[in-house]
C-alpha cells in the first residue's frame, strides 16, 4: 500500500525538531560532553517515587475526571489563589466535577496544544516569541494556523512595542514564556503590564507559558506573590514578574504550568492550567477527546509532592549559570538568563560561522549544544543546557569558549 499518499498535509507540514539530530548525535558517541538537554540532571525525591508506587498498589489506576484528580485541582487552586489572587471557583467531587478554572494536564504540552485547538481556526493567528520554544511553531501548523514571529532579539524580551505591529484582525493570542526557553530570559513586571495592556486593547488573550516558574534566580523574583503562598509549601516570598499576577487578570490571561521541570519529572506528564472559566471548559472538552486525563498515579503522588523546596537546586543552577557565563562573556555576548536551564550566546561575528557550523565544530571536539537555528528564524546564537554534571558542563564550556576565542 502507498502509505505516504495517505498521510494529511498537517502532518507533512511538521517538521522533525532539530534538538533531536544534534541529541542523536549525542548518543551514538560514547564519551562526548552532552549540552543538548532540556531536562534536570537530579532525580525525583524518593518520597514523591514512594508515593507514585502506592498509589499503583492501592489501584488508583483508572481515568480520573477530564479535569484532573479534585485533591489535585484543589491544591492548585489554592496555590494559584496565594500565588496570583485568582478565585479558580468551586471543585465538585470525582463523581460530579463541577466547571473551574484550573485543569490538571499531561505536561505543559498538553495544555498548549489543546489551548491552540480551542483558539485557532484555519488562518487564525498567534503571536510567539522569536527565539520560541520548539512547539509553539508547529501547534500553530497542527491547526492550519499561522504562528506570527515576534523578534525579541537581542535582548530576548517580547514587549508591548515589539508585538503592537503584528496584531492583525486575525490574531486570537499572545504567548510569553518567561523564564523563556531557549535564552532564560524574564519579562519585567513593566512589560508583563504592558503587553497585558496592550492585549485587553486589541481583544487578544494572553497565554504565560510559566513552566520554568520555579526556576527563576535569586535577582529575577522581584514579585511578591498575592497571599500567603508560603504557607502551601516552600515556595520562597518572592517569584519571577508573570502578567497573570494584575489585578483582574484571570479574565484575560491564560496561566500554563508543569511539575516536570521543577521536581525533575519531565516523563510523568504532568501540567496545569488556568484562566477564564469559560476557555478552561472548552480546554476540558479538547482533553476529553485527546489525552483524556493526565496519569492517575501520577497525579495522586504529585499531591503531596506539589510545593516540597526546591530552592537548594535552583541555586545550584544558579551557581552554573555565574561559571558558565563569566567565561563565556569573555569571548561574546550573552544575555544574563534569570531562570530555566540554558544560556543562549551568540556566536561571534568574526568566526563567520552559523549557529549549525558552531555546533558541528564543537560536535567534532565532543561537545554536543544546540544552534539558535532550531529555536529561531536566525542561526546566530547556541543553546547550551546547565541541566550537566558540574564537571562535564566546566570542560564543554571550555571547549565552546576556546572555539569562540580561536
Ligand atoms: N514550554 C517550554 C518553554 C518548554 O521548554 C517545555 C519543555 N522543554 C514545554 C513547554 C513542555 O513541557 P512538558 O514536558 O511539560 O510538556
Amino acid at each position: 500500500m502507498d502509505i505516504d499518499r495517505l498521510i494529511a498535509h498537517r502532518s507533512r507540514a511538521l517538521d522533525w525538531s532539530g534538538i533531536r539530530r544534534f541529541s542523536a548525535l549525542a548518543r551514538s558517541r560514547p564519551g562526548v560532553i552532552n549540552l543538548s538537554i532540556g531536562q534536570p540532571d537530579f532525580a525525583v525525591d524518593p518520597r514523591v517515587k514512594a508515593a507514585a508506587v502506592e498509589a499503583i498498589l492501592a489501584d488508583r489506576n483508572g481515568y480520573t475526571p477530564n479535569q484532573g484528580v479534585p485533591e489535585l485541582q484543589e491544591a492548585l487552586a489554592a496555590v494559584i489563589r496565594a500565588d496570583l489572587g485568582w478565585d479558580c471557583g468551586v471543585i465538585g467531587p470525582a463523581s460530579t466535577p463541577t466547571p473551574s478554572s484550573v485543569i490538571v494536564t499531561t505536561g505543559t504540552s498538553g495544555a498548549l496544544t489543546n489551548a491552540y485547538m480551542a483558539l485557532l481556526n484555519p488562518g487564525d493567528e498567534i503571536i510567539i516569541p522569536d527565539p520560541y520554544f520548539v512547539l509553539y511553531p508547529q501547534a500553530a501548523t497542527l491547526c492550519d494556523a499561522r504562528a506570527v514571529l515576534c523578534d525579541t532579539y537581542p535582548d530576548f524580551v517580547m514587549t508591548a512595542q515589539r508585538v503592537e505591529p503584528l496584531i492583525t484582525p486575525r490574531t486570537k493570542a499572545v504567548l510569553l514564556n518567561t523564564p523563556g526557553n531557549p535564552t532564560g530570559a524574564v519579562a519585567s513586571s513593566e512589560h508583563c503590564a504592558q503587553l497585558l495592556d496592550l492585549c485587553r486593547r486589541r481583544n487578544v488573550l494572553l497565554i504565560s507559558d510559566e513552566i520554568y516558574d520555579e526556576f527563576t534566580f535569586a535577582q529575577a523574583r522581584t514579585e511578591r506573590p498575592a497571599g500567603d503562598l508560603a504557607a502551601l509549601g516552600a515556595f520562597g516570598l518572592t517569584r519571577c514578574p508573570s502578567p497573570a499576577r494584575l489585578p483582574d487578570a484571570q479574565r484575560d490571561v491564560l496561566v500554563v504550568r508543569g511539575f516536570g521541570k521543577t521536581y525533575g519529572m519531565t516523563g510523568w506528564r504532568l501540567g496545569y492550567v488556568a484562566g477564564p472559566t469559560r476557555l478552561i471548559e472548552e480546554l476540558t472538552k479538547i482533553q476529553q477527546y485527546t489525552y483524556v486525563c493526565a496519569p492517575t498515579p501520577l497525579q495522586w503522588a504529585m499531591l503531596g509532592a506539589f510545593g516540597t523546596d526546591v530552592s537548594a537546586t535552583v541555586a545550584r543552577y544558579q551557581a552554573r549559570r555565574d561559571r558558565a557565563l563569566e567565561r563565556l562573556r569573555r569571548v561574546t555576548d550573552v544575555v544574563t538568563p534569570g531562570g530555566a536551564f540554558y544560556v543562549f550566546p551568540r556566536v561571534p561575528e568574526r568566526l563567520g560561522m552559523s549557529g549549525r557550523e558552531f555546533c558541528e565544530a564543537a560536535a567534532a571536539r565532543g561537545v554536543v549544544i544546540i544552534p539558535g537555528g532550531v529555536f529561531s528564524t536566525r542561526d546566530t546564537h547556541v543553546r547550551i543546557s546547565l541541566a550537566a554534571p558540574d564537571g562535564d558542563l566546566d570542560r564543554g564550556i571550555d571547549t565552546v569558549v576556546s572555539l569562540m576565542g580561536a
